[in-house]
Protein backbone atom coordinates (compact mmCIF):
# COMPACT_ATOMS: atom_id res chain seq x y z
CA UNK A 1 0.00 0.00 0.00
CA UNK A 2 2.73 2.41 1.15
CA UNK A 3 4.96 1.20 -2.14
CA UNK A 4 1.76 2.17 -4.24
CA UNK A 5 1.27 5.80 -3.03
CA UNK A 6 5.41 6.16 -3.28
CA UNK A 7 5.10 4.79 -6.99
CA UNK A 8 2.40 7.02 -7.87
CA UNK A 9 4.44 10.12 -6.00
CA UNK A 10 7.29 9.04 -8.09
CA UNK A 11 9.42 8.54 -5.39
CA UNK A 12 10.61 4.80 -6.22
CA UNK A 13 11.85 6.60 -9.24
CA UNK A 14 13.78 9.31 -7.71
CA UNK A 15 14.79 6.96 -4.96
CA UNK A 16 16.78 4.73 -7.44
CA UNK A 17 18.12 7.71 -9.27
CA UNK A 18 18.96 9.00 -6.03
CA UNK A 19 21.04 6.01 -4.64
CA UNK A 20 22.75 4.60 -8.00
CA UNK A 21 25.81 6.61 -7.88
CA UNK A 22 28.80 4.63 -7.00
CA UNK A 23 31.12 5.92 -4.66
CA UNK A 24 33.93 7.12 -5.95
CA UNK A 25 37.54 8.17 -5.45
CA UNK A 26 37.52 6.12 -2.05
CA UNK A 27 39.26 3.12 -2.64
CA UNK A 28 42.12 2.71 -1.04
CA UNK A 29 44.80 0.01 -1.02
CA UNK A 30 47.69 0.35 1.41
CA UNK A 31 51.03 1.80 -0.27
CA UNK A 32 53.56 0.37 1.14
CA UNK A 33 55.65 -3.23 0.09
CA UNK A 34 54.89 -4.86 3.03
CA UNK A 35 51.59 -5.93 1.97
CA UNK A 36 51.37 -7.75 -1.91
CA UNK A 37 48.51 -8.74 -3.67
CA UNK A 38 47.67 -11.88 -4.11
CA UNK A 39 43.78 -13.19 -5.46
CA UNK A 40 41.53 -10.90 -4.41
CA UNK A 41 43.39 -8.04 -2.65
CA UNK A 42 46.52 -7.42 -0.49
CA UNK A 43 47.43 -10.19 1.32
CA UNK A 44 50.05 -11.04 3.68
CA UNK A 45 52.36 -14.97 3.64
CA UNK A 46 49.52 -17.42 4.77
CA UNK A 47 52.23 -18.92 7.33
CA UNK A 48 52.18 -15.98 9.34
CA UNK A 49 48.34 -16.87 10.28
CA UNK A 50 48.38 -17.01 14.20
CA UNK A 51 48.15 -13.22 15.71
CA UNK A 52 47.93 -11.14 18.62
CA UNK A 53 44.82 -9.63 17.41
CA UNK A 54 42.48 -9.90 14.45
CA UNK A 55 40.57 -6.43 13.54
CA UNK A 56 37.41 -7.71 11.43
CA UNK A 57 36.65 -3.92 9.02
CA UNK A 58 39.13 -1.90 8.14
CA UNK A 59 37.00 1.22 8.15
CA UNK A 60 38.80 4.56 10.06
CA UNK A 61 37.77 2.64 13.20
CA UNK A 62 39.30 -0.36 12.94
CA UNK A 63 42.33 1.00 11.39
CA UNK A 64 42.63 3.31 14.38
CA UNK A 65 42.60 0.84 17.10
CA UNK A 66 45.16 -1.07 15.18
CA UNK A 67 47.58 1.50 15.32
CA UNK A 68 46.93 2.25 18.62
CA UNK A 69 47.77 -1.33 19.53
CA UNK A 70 50.73 -0.69 17.74
CA UNK A 71 51.83 2.26 19.63
CA UNK A 72 51.46 0.15 22.61
CA UNK A 73 52.93 -2.73 21.66
CA UNK A 74 54.82 -2.83 18.87
CA UNK A 75 55.76 -6.15 18.57
CA UNK A 76 52.30 -7.40 18.36
CA UNK A 77 50.86 -9.08 15.62
CA UNK A 78 48.06 -7.14 14.33
CA UNK A 79 45.90 -8.18 11.12
CA UNK A 80 43.17 -6.07 9.64
CA UNK A 81 40.63 -8.28 7.20
CA UNK A 82 38.50 -6.15 5.09
CA UNK A 83 35.49 -7.74 2.63
CA UNK A 84 35.74 -4.95 0.19
CA UNK A 85 38.64 -5.17 -2.33
CA UNK A 86 39.63 -1.34 -0.94
CA UNK A 87 39.05 0.48 2.27
CA UNK A 88 36.92 3.30 2.62
CA UNK A 89 34.17 1.39 0.40
CA UNK A 90 31.32 2.25 3.17
CA UNK A 91 30.68 4.66 5.88
CA UNK A 92 34.73 5.74 6.12
CA UNK A 93 34.34 7.12 2.56
CA UNK A 94 31.06 7.83 2.32
CA UNK A 95 30.64 10.85 4.76
CA UNK A 96 30.48 14.60 4.88
CA UNK A 97 34.60 15.10 5.62
CA UNK A 98 33.47 17.23 8.68
CA UNK A 99 35.31 17.32 11.63
CA UNK A 100 33.38 18.37 14.14
CA UNK A 101 34.14 20.32 16.99
CA UNK A 102 32.25 18.56 19.84
CA UNK A 103 29.53 20.49 20.99
CA UNK A 104 26.54 18.70 19.68
CA UNK A 105 27.24 15.90 22.01
CA UNK A 106 25.83 15.25 26.00
CA UNK A 107 29.45 15.75 28.42
CA UNK A 108 29.01 12.56 29.61
CA UNK A 109 29.11 10.24 26.23
CA UNK A 110 31.71 8.81 24.93
CA UNK A 111 31.29 11.05 21.32
CA UNK A 112 31.78 14.53 23.81
CA UNK A 113 35.42 12.55 24.95
CA UNK A 114 36.56 11.90 21.94
CA UNK A 115 35.16 14.14 19.11
CA UNK A 116 36.93 17.33 20.26
CA UNK A 117 40.53 15.68 20.44
CA UNK A 118 39.71 13.94 17.40
CA UNK A 119 38.97 16.95 15.74
CA UNK A 120 42.50 18.00 16.51
CA UNK A 121 44.50 15.06 15.74
CA UNK A 122 42.97 14.66 12.21
CA UNK A 123 43.63 18.17 11.52
CA UNK A 124 47.53 17.24 12.28
CA UNK A 125 47.39 14.32 10.47
CA UNK A 126 46.29 16.62 7.24
CA UNK A 127 48.73 19.08 7.82
CA UNK A 128 51.98 16.81 8.51
CA UNK A 129 51.00 14.81 5.58
CA UNK A 130 50.07 17.74 3.19
CA UNK A 131 46.41 16.72 3.06
CA UNK A 132 44.14 18.73 2.08
CA UNK A 133 42.48 20.59 5.02
CA UNK A 134 39.68 23.53 4.85
CA UNK A 135 39.96 25.12 8.35
CA UNK A 136 36.75 27.44 7.48
CA UNK A 137 34.61 27.10 10.84
CA UNK A 138 31.00 26.77 10.89
CA UNK A 139 27.81 28.43 11.86
CA UNK A 140 24.57 27.34 13.34
CA UNK A 141 21.80 28.79 12.19
CA UNK A 142 17.74 29.34 13.75
CA UNK A 143 14.54 29.61 12.33
CA UNK A 144 12.88 30.35 15.22
CA UNK A 145 12.30 30.90 19.06
CA UNK A 146 12.08 27.49 19.74
CA UNK A 147 15.33 26.93 17.81
CA UNK A 148 16.96 30.28 19.41
CA UNK A 149 16.33 28.47 22.96
CA UNK A 150 18.59 25.43 21.30
CA UNK A 151 21.64 27.21 20.82
CA UNK A 152 22.13 28.15 24.82
CA UNK A 153 21.63 24.17 24.90
CA UNK A 154 24.57 23.78 22.74
CA UNK A 155 26.40 26.48 23.79
CA UNK A 156 26.41 24.90 27.24
CA UNK A 157 27.50 21.25 25.78
CA UNK A 158 30.19 22.64 23.66
CA UNK A 159 31.43 24.79 27.13
CA UNK A 160 31.03 21.41 29.32
CA UNK A 161 32.98 19.65 26.61
CA UNK A 162 35.87 22.42 26.50
CA UNK A 163 34.76 23.19 23.15
CA UNK A 164 35.31 26.93 21.66
CA UNK A 165 31.93 28.79 21.02
CA UNK A 166 30.22 31.80 20.62
CA UNK A 167 26.40 32.76 20.35
CA UNK A 168 26.19 36.25 18.48
CA UNK A 169 23.68 38.34 17.13
CA UNK A 170 22.09 37.84 13.96
CA UNK A 171 23.45 41.47 12.23
CA UNK A 172 27.14 39.73 13.01
CA UNK A 173 26.23 36.45 10.73
CA UNK A 174 26.95 38.65 7.78
CA UNK A 175 30.55 39.21 8.69
CA UNK A 176 30.70 35.24 9.14
CA UNK A 177 28.29 33.60 6.49
CA UNK A 178 26.99 36.03 4.02
CA UNK A 179 24.92 34.02 2.48
CA UNK A 180 23.45 32.35 5.42
CA UNK A 181 19.79 33.41 7.38
CA UNK A 182 19.08 33.33 10.71
CA UNK A 183 16.16 34.20 13.33
CA UNK A 184 18.08 36.64 16.27
CA UNK A 185 21.36 34.68 16.76
CA UNK A 186 23.37 32.00 15.50
CA UNK A 187 26.29 29.92 16.76
CA UNK A 188 29.92 29.82 15.68
CA UNK A 189 32.24 27.45 15.70
CA UNK A 190 35.45 28.08 14.85
CA UNK A 191 37.35 24.83 14.88
CA UNK A 192 35.18 22.46 12.51
CA UNK A 193 37.06 21.71 9.90
CA UNK A 194 36.64 19.38 6.32
CA UNK A 195 38.84 17.46 5.11
CA UNK A 196 38.74 14.45 2.55
CA UNK A 197 38.00 11.18 4.02
CA UNK A 198 39.67 9.41 1.23
CA UNK A 199 42.97 10.64 1.84
CA UNK A 200 42.89 10.51 5.45
CA UNK A 201 42.14 6.53 5.46
CA UNK A 202 44.33 5.84 2.66
CA UNK A 203 47.15 8.24 5.23
CA UNK A 204 45.87 6.38 8.66
CA UNK A 205 46.06 2.83 6.26
CA UNK A 206 50.11 3.73 5.26
CA UNK A 207 50.69 4.05 9.18
CA UNK A 208 49.01 1.32 10.40
CA UNK A 209 51.40 -1.15 7.74
CA UNK A 210 54.51 0.95 8.49
CA UNK A 211 54.04 0.14 12.12
CA UNK A 212 54.32 -3.58 11.08
CA UNK A 213 50.21 -4.14 11.05
CA UNK A 214 49.24 -6.59 8.69
CA UNK A 215 45.81 -6.52 5.87
CA UNK A 216 43.83 -8.94 3.78
CA UNK A 217 41.30 -7.73 1.61
CA UNK A 218 38.45 -9.22 -0.23
CA UNK A 219 37.48 -11.45 2.70
CA UNK A 220 34.66 -11.39 5.04
CA UNK A 221 35.25 -12.99 7.69
CA UNK A 222 32.67 -15.09 10.22
CA UNK A 223 33.18 -15.54 14.11
CA UNK A 224 31.67 -18.00 16.47
CA UNK A 225 32.09 -19.26 20.26
CA UNK A 226 33.67 -22.29 20.43
CA UNK A 227 33.21 -22.71 24.38
CA UNK A 228 35.39 -20.38 25.80
CA UNK A 229 36.55 -18.68 23.06
CA UNK A 230 35.78 -16.40 20.34
CA UNK A 231 37.33 -17.32 17.16
CA UNK A 232 36.95 -16.79 13.13
CA UNK A 233 35.20 -19.31 11.71
CA UNK A 234 35.64 -19.24 7.89
CA UNK A 235 39.80 -18.47 7.46
CA UNK A 236 42.83 -19.65 8.70
CA UNK A 237 43.92 -17.23 11.02
CA UNK A 238 43.89 -17.52 14.67
CA UNK A 239 43.73 -14.78 16.58
CA UNK A 240 44.18 -14.26 20.58
CA UNK A 241 41.63 -11.65 20.63
CA UNK A 242 39.31 -10.41 18.12
CA UNK A 243 38.05 -7.21 17.30
CA UNK A 244 34.68 -6.53 15.81
CA UNK A 245 34.69 -3.26 13.67
CA UNK A 246 32.80 -4.58 10.80
CA UNK A 247 30.62 -0.57 10.82
CA UNK A 248 26.70 -1.32 9.40
CA UNK A 249 27.57 -4.89 9.82
CA UNK A 250 28.80 -5.24 13.59
CA UNK A 251 25.74 -6.12 15.20
CA UNK A 252 25.69 -9.05 13.17
CA UNK A 253 28.77 -10.47 14.47
CA UNK A 254 28.39 -9.40 17.86
CA UNK A 255 24.91 -11.13 17.75
CA UNK A 256 26.85 -14.63 16.65
CA UNK A 257 28.62 -14.47 19.85
CA UNK A 258 24.90 -13.62 21.90
CA UNK A 259 26.34 -9.81 22.63
CA UNK A 260 23.75 -6.80 21.23
CA UNK A 261 20.66 -8.83 21.50
CA UNK A 262 18.71 -5.99 22.50
CA UNK A 263 19.26 -4.12 19.56
CA UNK A 264 18.16 -3.99 15.78
CA UNK A 265 19.92 -1.81 13.28
CA UNK A 266 18.33 0.39 11.39
CA UNK A 267 19.82 1.83 7.87
CA UNK A 268 19.44 5.72 7.06
CA UNK A 269 20.56 6.54 3.45
CA UNK A 270 22.42 9.41 3.11
CA UNK A 271 21.93 11.61 0.10
CA UNK A 272 24.17 14.69 -0.90
CA UNK A 273 23.71 16.89 -3.83
CA UNK A 274 26.82 19.00 -5.10
CA UNK A 275 27.62 22.36 -7.20
CA UNK A 276 30.49 24.01 -7.86
CA UNK A 277 31.42 26.36 -5.18
CA UNK A 278 31.48 29.59 -7.37
CA UNK A 279 27.50 28.41 -7.86
CA UNK A 280 26.98 29.21 -3.61
CA UNK A 281 30.11 30.63 -3.06
CA UNK A 282 30.25 30.04 1.37
CA UNK A 283 32.68 30.75 3.47
CA UNK A 284 31.53 28.70 6.41
CA UNK A 285 29.31 25.65 6.82
CA UNK A 286 26.16 26.28 7.60
CA UNK A 287 24.18 23.72 9.60
CA UNK A 288 20.91 24.03 11.08
CA UNK A 289 19.62 23.42 15.03
CA UNK A 290 19.56 19.82 15.17
CA UNK A 291 16.79 17.89 16.24
CA UNK A 292 16.46 17.87 20.20
CA UNK A 293 16.37 13.94 20.40
CA UNK A 294 16.83 12.68 16.83
CA UNK A 295 21.22 11.61 16.52
CA UNK A 296 21.20 13.42 13.50
CA UNK A 297 21.84 17.13 12.54
CA UNK A 298 19.92 17.88 9.51
CA UNK A 299 20.08 18.85 5.74
CA UNK A 300 23.30 21.35 5.92
CA UNK A 301 25.98 23.43 3.43
CA UNK A 302 29.05 21.73 3.56
CA UNK A 303 32.41 22.79 1.25
CA UNK A 304 34.36 20.05 0.34
CA UNK A 305 38.07 20.06 -0.56
CA UNK A 306 37.60 19.95 -3.92
CA UNK A 307 35.68 22.62 -4.35
CA UNK A 308 32.26 22.12 -4.44
CA UNK A 309 29.37 23.16 -2.30
CA UNK A 310 27.24 20.38 -1.03
CA UNK A 311 24.13 19.75 0.43
CA UNK A 312 22.62 17.22 2.77
CA UNK A 313 22.86 14.30 4.13
CA UNK A 314 19.79 13.34 4.53
CA UNK A 315 18.55 10.51 7.26
CA UNK A 316 15.75 8.44 5.09
CA UNK A 317 14.92 5.17 6.56
CA UNK A 318 15.83 2.09 3.96
CA UNK A 319 16.00 -1.57 4.04
CA UNK A 320 19.41 -2.35 3.56
CA UNK A 321 22.98 -2.32 5.44
CA UNK A 322 25.11 -1.85 1.75
CA UNK A 323 21.67 -0.48 -0.38
CA UNK A 324 23.56 2.05 -2.12
CA UNK A 325 20.94 1.45 -5.25
CA UNK A 326 17.55 0.80 -5.00
CA UNK A 327 17.33 -2.55 -6.51
CA UNK A 328 20.53 -4.00 -4.69
CA UNK A 329 22.44 -4.30 -1.25
CA UNK A 330 18.99 -5.07 0.63
CA UNK A 331 17.47 -8.76 2.02
CA UNK A 332 14.72 -9.79 3.33
CA UNK A 333 16.86 -10.01 6.82
CA UNK A 334 18.10 -6.44 7.07
CA UNK A 335 14.12 -5.44 5.95
CA UNK A 336 13.04 -7.75 8.81
CA UNK A 337 15.45 -6.48 11.00
CA UNK A 338 14.39 -2.30 10.06
CA UNK A 339 10.54 -3.67 10.35
CA UNK A 340 11.56 -4.70 14.04
CA UNK A 341 13.65 -1.90 14.73
CA UNK A 342 10.82 0.40 13.47
CA UNK A 343 7.87 -1.25 15.23
CA UNK A 344 10.39 -0.37 18.51
CA UNK A 345 10.36 2.85 17.56
CA UNK A 346 6.95 3.81 16.98
CA UNK A 347 5.75 1.83 20.59
CA UNK A 348 8.66 3.98 22.39
CA UNK A 349 8.26 6.96 23.65
CA UNK A 350 11.27 8.23 22.71
CA UNK A 351 10.81 9.45 18.68
CA UNK A 352 7.78 10.08 16.35
CA UNK A 353 8.60 7.61 13.61
CA UNK A 354 5.61 8.87 11.42
CA UNK A 355 7.02 12.37 11.45
CA UNK A 356 11.06 10.38 10.75
CA UNK A 357 9.11 9.01 7.61
CA UNK A 358 7.08 11.92 6.85
CA UNK A 359 9.94 14.77 6.73
CA UNK A 360 12.46 12.46 5.60
CA UNK A 361 11.50 10.49 2.66
CA UNK A 362 10.41 13.17 0.20
CA UNK A 363 14.06 13.81 0.61
CA UNK A 364 14.42 11.30 -2.37
CA UNK A 365 13.00 14.36 -4.38
CA UNK A 366 15.93 16.72 -4.93
CA UNK A 367 13.33 19.53 -5.01
CA UNK A 368 12.74 18.72 -1.46
CA UNK A 369 16.26 18.31 -0.53
CA UNK A 370 16.66 22.36 -1.48
CA UNK A 371 13.58 23.72 -0.38
CA UNK A 372 15.00 22.15 3.28
CA UNK A 373 18.15 23.86 2.58
CA UNK A 374 16.93 27.10 1.50
CA UNK A 375 15.84 27.86 4.53
CA UNK A 376 19.30 28.29 5.57
CA UNK A 377 20.91 30.05 2.94
CA UNK A 378 18.35 31.12 0.39
CA UNK A 379 20.18 31.55 -2.87
CA UNK A 380 19.89 27.49 -2.97
CA UNK A 381 16.65 27.62 -4.56
CA UNK A 382 17.94 29.68 -7.78
CA UNK A 383 20.78 27.22 -8.13
CA UNK A 384 20.37 24.95 -11.39
CA UNK A 385 22.90 21.99 -12.09
CA UNK A 386 23.02 20.30 -8.64
CA UNK A 387 24.84 16.46 -8.79
CA UNK A 388 24.85 14.06 -6.92
CA UNK A 389 27.91 12.74 -4.61
CA UNK A 390 27.99 8.70 -3.38
CA UNK A 391 24.85 8.34 -1.01
CA UNK A 392 26.46 6.82 2.45
CA UNK A 393 24.64 4.89 5.15
CA UNK A 394 24.23 5.53 8.60
CA UNK A 395 23.90 2.12 10.71
CA UNK A 396 21.90 3.24 13.59
CA UNK A 397 20.99 1.06 16.32
CA UNK A 398 17.73 1.11 17.98
CA UNK A 399 17.34 -0.67 21.80
CA UNK A 400 14.35 -2.40 21.36
CA UNK A 401 12.71 -2.81 25.05
CA UNK A 402 12.70 1.31 24.99
CA UNK A 403 12.54 2.04 21.29
CA UNK A 404 15.37 4.84 21.24
CA UNK A 405 18.07 5.38 18.88
CA UNK A 406 21.30 4.95 20.90
CA UNK A 407 22.84 8.30 21.25
CA UNK A 408 26.27 7.53 21.93
CA UNK A 409 29.15 4.44 20.37
CA UNK A 410 29.50 1.29 22.26
CA UNK A 411 31.81 -0.71 23.07
CA UNK A 412 31.03 -4.26 24.32
CA UNK A 413 33.75 -7.26 25.63
CA UNK A 414 32.98 -10.75 25.82
CA UNK A 415 35.84 -13.60 26.46
CA UNK A 416 38.56 -13.06 24.10
CA UNK A 417 36.29 -10.36 21.68
CA UNK A 418 35.60 -6.60 21.56
CA UNK A 419 33.02 -5.61 19.57
CA UNK A 420 32.17 -1.44 18.27
CA UNK A 421 28.67 -0.70 17.87
CA UNK A 422 26.87 1.91 16.47
CA UNK A 423 30.13 3.86 15.70
CA UNK A 424 27.92 6.68 13.79
CA UNK A 425 28.99 10.25 13.41
CA UNK A 426 31.21 11.83 14.69
CA UNK A 427 33.13 8.58 14.82
CA UNK A 428 35.13 9.47 11.87
CA UNK A 429 36.21 12.66 13.66
CA UNK A 430 36.73 10.61 16.62
CA UNK A 431 38.68 7.95 15.48
CA UNK A 432 42.09 8.30 16.62
CA UNK A 433 41.43 8.56 20.16
CA UNK A 434 38.69 6.51 20.09
CA UNK A 435 40.95 3.58 18.78
CA UNK A 436 43.04 4.39 21.72
CA UNK A 437 40.39 3.87 23.94
CA UNK A 438 39.37 1.05 22.70
CA UNK A 439 42.52 -0.62 22.23
CA UNK A 440 44.02 0.28 26.02
CA UNK A 441 40.61 -0.15 28.20
CA UNK A 442 39.31 -3.39 26.91
CA UNK A 443 41.60 -5.18 24.39
CA UNK A 444 45.28 -4.67 25.71
CA UNK A 445 44.21 -5.59 29.59
CA UNK A 446 42.69 -9.28 28.27
CA UNK A 447 45.82 -10.05 26.14
CA UNK A 448 48.14 -10.03 29.27
C1 LIG B 1 26.16 9.99 5.33
C2 LIG B 1 27.15 10.02 6.46
C3 LIG B 1 27.75 11.23 6.82
C4 LIG B 1 28.65 11.27 7.88
N1 LIG B 1 29.31 12.43 8.15
C5 LIG B 1 30.26 12.45 9.13
C6 LIG B 1 31.03 13.62 9.35
O1 LIG B 1 30.92 14.61 8.63
N2 LIG B 1 31.92 13.61 10.38
C7 LIG B 1 32.09 12.52 11.18
O2 LIG B 1 32.88 12.58 12.11
N3 LIG B 1 31.40 11.37 10.95
C8 LIG B 1 30.51 11.32 9.93
N4 LIG B 1 29.84 10.15 9.66
C9 LIG B 1 30.09 8.98 10.50
C10 LIG B 1 31.38 8.26 10.08
O3 LIG B 1 31.45 8.10 8.70
C11 LIG B 1 31.41 6.90 10.79
O4 LIG B 1 31.26 7.11 12.18
C12 LIG B 1 32.71 6.14 10.57
O5 LIG B 1 33.09 6.14 9.22
C13 LIG B 1 32.54 4.71 11.08
O6 LIG B 1 33.69 3.99 10.73
P1 LIG B 1 33.74 2.40 10.86
O7 LIG B 1 35.15 2.03 10.67
O8 LIG B 1 33.07 1.99 12.13
O9 LIG B 1 32.76 1.87 9.73
P2 LIG B 1 32.98 1.60 8.16
O10 LIG B 1 33.68 2.71 7.50
O11 LIG B 1 31.63 1.24 7.63
O12 LIG B 1 33.92 0.35 8.12
C14 LIG B 1 33.51 -0.94 8.43
C15 LIG B 1 34.18 -1.87 7.44
O13 LIG B 1 33.96 -3.21 7.85
C16 LIG B 1 33.88 -3.99 6.68
N5 LIG B 1 33.22 -5.25 7.03
C17 LIG B 1 31.93 -5.43 7.40
N6 LIG B 1 31.70 -6.72 7.69
C18 LIG B 1 32.87 -7.38 7.51
C19 LIG B 1 33.26 -8.74 7.66
N7 LIG B 1 32.40 -9.69 8.06
N8 LIG B 1 34.55 -9.07 7.38
C20 LIG B 1 35.46 -8.15 6.97
N9 LIG B 1 35.12 -6.83 6.81
C21 LIG B 1 33.85 -6.45 7.09
C22 LIG B 1 33.09 -3.12 5.72
O14 LIG B 1 33.28 -3.50 4.37
C23 LIG B 1 33.63 -1.73 6.05
O15 LIG B 1 34.67 -1.34 5.17
C24 LIG B 1 28.94 10.09 8.61
C25 LIG B 1 28.36 8.86 8.22
C26 LIG B 1 27.49 8.83 7.13
C27 LIG B 1 26.95 7.52 6.70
Amino acid sequence: MAFQSLRKAGILKTLSLALIEPACGVGIVPDTDKAYRSGSGYLQPMSKSTYDVAIVGGGIVGVSIGIALLNSKKHLRVLLVEKENSQGLHASGRNSGVLHAGFYYSPDSLKAKFCRDGNEHIRNLCKNNNLPILECGKVVVTQDILEEKQLDVLLGRGTANGVALEILEASDLRKYEPLAQTYKRFLWSPNTAVADPGQVIKTLTDEFVRKGGEIQLGRKLKIVRDQDKVKISNAPINAKHVINTAGANADLLAKEVGLAMNYAMIPFAGIYRVVTSDKIPLQRLVYPVPHPINPFLGVHFTKTVDGKTKIGPTAIPIFGREQYRWNQGWNLKDMKEMIVGSYSIAKGKSHSLTSMIGSEWPKFLESRLIRDAAKLVPTAREVNGWTKRPPGIRAQLVELSTGKLEQDFVVESFLNSTHVLNAVSPGWTSAIPFGRYVAESFVLPRLD
